[in-house]
C-alpha cells in the first residue's frame, strides 16, 4: 500500500520520474543525531525521494541544542528523527519533552533511533509523548526507513487534517454560540467553508457561500443573492451582490440551484442549497475541479441538512447582517465593513488607497449646537462623499467623526478629499464650515490585514492632527517602528526603574575664580551589562511623554539628598546638590510640598539644593510654573534655567521669575576654540549679571574655554575637563583627591 505511494527517482536512468504536486510544499524531516554518517547514510536514502506527491527537505541537527533552534525555527516540521544518547544519555529523551510540552507540537511525528540495541525507554514514556516509533540504527535498513518515514509523515498529514477539521468545527459552533454577536452570520459562514475544505481536502479558494437578501440594506426586496463569505481570490466580494463575483459561471450556478431549491452537482463543481426558513435561503458553491463521488454526496447532504439547522437558528439573518456591517445614521458601511473591505484590499496589487477623515472641533459643534444639529451634519459629510467621490471608491463611517474612504488614487489624494470640504455643509438653517484632517495609506500589498491596514492609517492620522503645518500626512513605516520603539523602550525603562537598576551619578561643578567645587549635579544613568542602555537625551523625553518622570523625578531628589547628606557627614560641607526637573513633575499638585518634604527628611539645607528647570518649561506655561516657583523661593531653595539661549525668553519674561541662576548650554560653550565664537556665552554672562544671578558654564572641555568664561565673569564651570559625571562612590574619591590637591 505504502509501497505504491513512493515514487523513487533515480537520476541516473531517469526512470520513475516522481509526481509531484505542484502547489504542495516539501515536508520537513528533523534528523538529529551526532554521528555523521547516520545523517549521511538518511540523506542517501530519502534525498530524492517524493511521498505522497511532496519531496522531502531534511533538516539536519547534530546535537540536541541545535536541534531545538531548528524545531523553533520551523514549527512545521513533520517528522523528527532523534538519536537517544548524544550530549547525555537521554538527550533525545528530553527533546521529545521539549517538543511536545515547551512547544506544543502535537502533530510532528517522532522516531526514537538509538546505536544501542536494548537501550529502550519506558513503554511510559513512549505512549506519554506519543512517541511513533522507536528502533535501532542497525534495524533500520533502507526500505524499512522510507517505510517508516512514509507512515509517520501519514499519520503526521491525518493529524494535521484532524486539527483543521477541529478549527471548522470549533468556528461553526462558536457562531451557533454567540450567535446574537454582530458577525455571527459571517462567522458561521465562514466556519462552513472551512469545515467544507477539510470534508472535501479542497482549498479553501473556490468557495463562495451566497444568501438571498441583501446583507446591509432591507429595502431589496430579499430577491438579490450577496455574498457572505468567501475566501482566497474571492474574499474581496464578501458582502457584495452576487453580480459583483468575476467568475459568471459561479453566478450562474448559484442562481439556478436557487432557483430549482436543490443541489448541483456539476461536472467539475457542486452547488449547495439550504433552506432554513421560508425566506432564508443560501447556497454554497465548491470548485470541486471534477465531479463529487458517489460518497461524498450522502455525506455532504448530511452535513447541510446540520447547517440549515444553524442558519435557522439565525432568526434574523438579514437584519443581524445589516446590523453587523453597518452605521445606522449615515447608512454609510462601518467598521467591521470596512477591515472586511480592506482585507479585500491587501489581496489585490493595484494602487489603491485609504484614506481617514477626522472631522476638526466635532466635539465643541456638538455641544455647541446640540446632539441632533452634530447627528445631521454627519449625514450631510456622508451624503456630499457619496455623491462626489466615484462609486468605486468604498466609503464608511468609523468612528463619531471618522470617515474611511478606500479608492484608486487619483480620487483618494489629499487635493480632491480637501477640495470636498471648501463649501460649507447645509445643515437645519445653519451653514456649517468643516475643515478635516486626513491620514492616507497607500501601498496596501504590503500589509498583512485589514486591521493592519486600519492602524497604519490610523497611525498617519494621529501624526497629521499633530502637525500643524499641513494637515494631512501619508503612512511611512518609520512612524510605527518609532511608536513600536518608544513604547518598547518606556516599557523597559518602567521595569529597569521597578528593578531599582537605574543609577544617579554626579558632575562636578566649580567655581571658576577659585577652582574650587562648588556643587555637584546629579544626572540619571540607565546601565546595562554592556554601557548604558539608552543615553538619558533618549529615555528622559520618553519618561516625559509616558509620565513615568513623576516618581523617576522624585527618587532622583530622594537619591540626591540623601548623597548631599552623605558627604556633609564625610566632611564634604556646602556642597550644592543640582537636579533636573521636568514639566511634568512641575504638573503635580503636591510638587512643591514632597520636595519640601525631602528636605526635611534628610535634614538638608534648602538653600544647597538647586532645581534646574529647562528654559522652554519655564516659558511654556508660565503661570503654572511662576506658582511653583515662587512656593519654592518661599522655602529657599535655588532656582537655575537649565540650557539657557536654546528658548525664546524675552528679557521681560525672565525677570518676572524669581530665579537665581543661569546655565549656559554647552553648544555656546563648545563654540569657543582657536580665539573665536564666545558671543552668545558673553551675552549671556552679561544677561545674568544685569539680572543679579549667577552664571554655571555647562560643557566646558579645554583650558581655553574656561579662561575665556572666567575673564567674561561667569562664576561656575561643569564639563569634561574637571570631571565626568560618575557614580557616588568615584565621586567621593574624586572629591577627596581633591581635598588633597
Ligand atoms: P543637562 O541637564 O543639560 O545635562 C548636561 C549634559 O551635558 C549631561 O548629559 C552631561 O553628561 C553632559 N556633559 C557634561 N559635561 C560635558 C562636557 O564637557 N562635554 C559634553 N559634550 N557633554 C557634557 P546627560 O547626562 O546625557 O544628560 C542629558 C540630559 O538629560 C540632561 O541635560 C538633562 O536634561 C536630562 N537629565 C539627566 N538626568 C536627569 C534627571 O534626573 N531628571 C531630569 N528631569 N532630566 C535629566
Ligand atoms: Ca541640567
Ligand atoms: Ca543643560
Amino acid at each position: 500500500m505504502i509501497d505504491e505511494l513512493i515514487t523513487l527517482v533515480d537520476d541516473a536512468h531517469g526512470v520513475d520520474a516522481p509526481r509531484r504536486h505542484p502547489d504542495l510544499p516539501p515536508w520537513k524531516l528533523l534528523i538529529v543525531d551526532d554521528d555523521e554518517e547516520v545523517h549521511d547514510a538518511t540523506q542517501f536514502v530519502l534525498r530524492d525521494l517524493v511521498i505522497f506527491e511532496r519531496p522531502l527537505c531534511l533538516l539536519h541537527a547534530y546535537s540536541a541544542g541545535e536541534a531545538r533552534e531548528q524545531l523553533r525555527r520551523h514549527r512545521d516540521i513533520a517528522v523528527a528523527i532523534l538519536d537517544v544518547v548524544m550530549e547525555t544519555e537521554r538527550a533525545g529523551l528530553d527533546l521529545v519533552g521539549y517538543i511536545r510540552d515547551e512547544l506544543g507540537l502535537a502533530e510532528c511525528r517522532i522516531i526514537l533511533r538509538t546505536g544501542q540495541p536494548g537501550y529502550a525507554p519506558e513503554l511510559t514514556v513512549i505512549h506519554q509523548h506519543d512517541i511513533n516509533d522507536y528502533r535501532t540504527k542497525a534495524d533500520l535498513t533502507h526500505t524499512r526507513l522510507i517505510t517508516m518515514v512514509s507512515t509517520a509523515l501519514r499519520s503526521y498529514e491525518q493529524f494535521c487534517t484532524i486539527e483543521q477539521s477541529r478549527r471548522g468545527l470549533g468556528l461553526i459552533v462558536h457562531a451557533a454560540a454567540d450567535l446574537m454577536e454582530q458577525h455571527a452570520i459571517s462567522n458561521l459562514a465562514e466556519g462552513v467553508l472551512t469545515q467544507l475544505a477539510v470534508l472535501l481536502k479542497l482549498p479553501l479558494d473556490g468557495i463562495v457561500c451566497t444568501h438571498r437578501g441583501s446583507p446591509f440594506s432591507e429595502d431589496n426586496g430579499g430577491y438579490c443573492c450577496y455574498v457572505i463569505a468567501a475566501a482566497g481570490r474571492h474574499a474581496p466580494y464578501i458582502a457584495q451582490p452576487l453580480a459583483a463575483l468575476p467568475d459568471s459561471r459561479i453566478a450562474y450556478a448559484i442562481l439556478s440551484s436557487m432557483a430549482q431549491g436543490q443541489h448541483v452537482f456539476g461536472e467539475d463543481y457542486t452547488v449547495l442549497y439550504l433552506k432554513a426558513a421560508p425566506h432564508q435561503e443560501a447556497a454554497i458553491f465548491l470548485d470541486t475541479g471534477h465531479a463529487l463521488s458517489m460518497l461524498d454526496r450522502p455525506l455532504l447532504e448530511v452535513f447541510v441538512s446540520n447547517i440549515a439547522a444553524c442558519f435557522r437558528n439565525v432568526n434574523l439573518v438579514e437584519r443581524l447582517n445589516h446590523v453587523a456591517y453597518h452605521d445606522p445614521l449615515t447608512h454609510l458601511s462601518n467598521r467591521s465593513r470596512f477591515i472586511a473591505d480592506l482585507d479585500g484590499v491587501t489581496r489585490e496589487q493595484t494602487d489603491i488607497v485609504v484614506a481617514l477623515l477626522d472631522i476638526e472641533h466635532f466635539a465643541d459643534l456638538n455641544d455647541g449646537l446640540g446632539q441632533d444639529i452634530g447627528n445631521a451634519l454627519l449625514v450631510a459629510v456622508a451624503e456630499r462623499l457619496r455623491s462626489m467621490l466615484e462609486p468605486e471608491c468604498r466609503i464608511a463611517r468609523l468612528g463619531a467623526d471618522v470617515f474611511g474612504v478606500i479608492g484608486p488614487e487619483p480620487q483618494v489624494n489629499p487635493t480632491t478629499l480637501f477640495a470636498l470640504f471648501q463649501q460649507p455643509f447645509a445643515v437645519d438653517e445653519h451653514q456649517l464650515p468643516v475643515t478635516v484632517t486626513i491620514g492616507l495609506c497607500h501601498d496596501l500589498e504590503h500589509a498583512s490585514s485589514g486591521m493592519a491596514l486600519l492602524k497604519r492609517a490610523n497611525i498617519a492620522l494621529n501624526r497629521a492632527k499633530k502637525n500643524l503645518r499641513s494637515h494631512h500626512e501619508y503612512y511611512l513605516v518609520e512612524m510605527e517602528d518609532s511608536t513600536r520603539w518608544r513604547l518598547e523602550i518606556i516599557h523597559q525603562l518602567r521595569r529597569a526603574f521597578d528593578a531599582h537598576q537605574l543609577q544617579p551619578w554626579y558632575q562636578p561643578q566649580i567655581a571658576l575664580a577659585t577652582g574650587k567645587v562648588v556643587g555637584v549635579e546629579v544626572l540619571l544613568r540607565w546601565p546595562g551589562e554592556q554601557g548604558f542602555i539608552q543615553p538619558p537625551d533618549v529615555f528622559i523625553p520618553l519618561a516625559e511623554y509616558s509620565g513615568l518622570i513623576v516618581q523617576i523625578g522624585a527618587w532622583v531628589l530622594d537619591q540626591a539628598c540623601a548623597q548631599h547628606a552623605q558627604l556633609t557627614q564625610w566632611g564634604f560641607t556646602r556642597l550644592k546638590m543640582a537636579v533636573n526637573v521636568s514639566m511634568p513633575q512641575f504638573r503635580k499638585a503636591d510638587f512643591v510640598e514632597n520636595v519640601a518634604a525631602t528636605l526635611v527628611h534628610y535634614r538638608m539645607p534648602p538653600q544647597l539644593l538647586e532645581l534646574e528647570i529647562t528654559e522652554s518649561i519655564a516659558m511654556d506655561e508660565p503661570k503654572v510654573i511662576l506658582q511653583k516657583l515662587e512656593a519654592l523661593k518661599r522655602l529657599g531653595i535655588l532656582i537655575a534655567i537649565d540650557d539657557f539661549g536654546t528658548g525664546y525668553s524675552s528679557l521681560g519674561q525672565l525677570r518676572s521669575l524669581p530665579i537665581d541662576c543661569l546655565k549656559i548650554d554647552k553648544c555656546f560653550v563648545q563654540e569657543i576654540h582657536d580665539g573665536k565664537g564666545g558671543m552668545f556665552a558673553e551675552t549671556i554672562v552679561g544677561l545674568s549679571q544685569k539680572l543679579g544671578v549667577g552664571s554655571v558654564a555647562e560643557g566646558v572641555e579645554t583650558l581655553e574655554q574656561a579662561g575665556f568664561l572666567r575673564a567674561l565673569g561667569c562664576s561656575v564651570a561643569q564639563g569634561y575637563l574637571y570631571a565626568k559625571p560618575m557614580p557616588a562612590d568615584q565621586l567621593v574619591e574624586w572629591l577627596r583627591q581633591q581635598a588633597t590637591t
